[in-house]
């Protein structure tokens, strides 16, 4: 069946949910990757290399600054899923086809092919729903026990710090006594040549 926009929007739910943020952002990644594969026959899918971030109000989804906003709920356009998916086929075909004209066949067949990935895999229901990662639990006893080894290893350290400088001290010491015992070592004055 050829895509026209009577199929697209059939794809379509009536009252579809909105994506949350995390949703959105992970959806609409998935979904720039899909629509690059689908330009011209036998043509290699390209990649978008940009970053993705969030945006909100009636801006629709599209890049700028090397950036793909992505707009959970175009509160202006089509909203939620369906806005993101409009936008979405349009940034896509202006980059697959150079004569691309918007609402051809084309966009059409990249539209529906975008919302039927929507559809189909669940997203409408939450399937790209993340629970934040919980809190690593911190294991006291191991961090205490860490702490004082990291502690034991300082006062090691300063410990070897200061026989080197005890060492030190004791030779010049042994050199002063030695001095002492007999004065001509001590220096030039006391060779009676100075
Ligand atoms: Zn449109």
């Amino acid at each position: 069946m050829a895509a026209n926009y009577a199929n697209v929007n059939a794809v379509w739910p009536d009252h579809a949910p909105a994506p949350s943020p995390q949703e959105a952002l992970t959806g609409a990644r998935k979904l720039v990757r899909l629509a690059l594969t689908l330009g011209r026959e036998g043509s290699l899918p390209q990649k978008y290399r940009g970053k993705f971030a969030l945006t909100s109000g009636v801006r629709r989804c599209w890049t700028r600054n090397r950036t793909f906003y992505v707009n959970p709920d175009n509160t202006r356009g089509f909203h939620g899923w369906k806005g993101i998916v409009h936008d979405i086929s349009h940034w896509a075909g202006r980059r697959l086809y150079r004569d691309y004209s918007p609402h051809d066949h084309r966009h059409a067949f990249i539209e529906r092919t975008l919302a039927e990935h929507v559809v189909r895999n669940g997203w409408l229901d939450g399937k790209l729903k993340r629970e934040p990662k919980p809190k690593p639990e911190i294991d006291r006893i191991a961090l205490r026990a860490a702490r004082i080894e990291a502690r034991i290893k300082a006062w090691e350290t300063k410990r070897r710090r200061a026989e080197n400088a005890l060492a030190a001290l004791r030779k010049k010491q042994r050199y002063y006594r030695l001095a002492k015992a007999s004065p001509v070592r001590a220096g030039p004055d006391q060779t009676g040549l100075g």
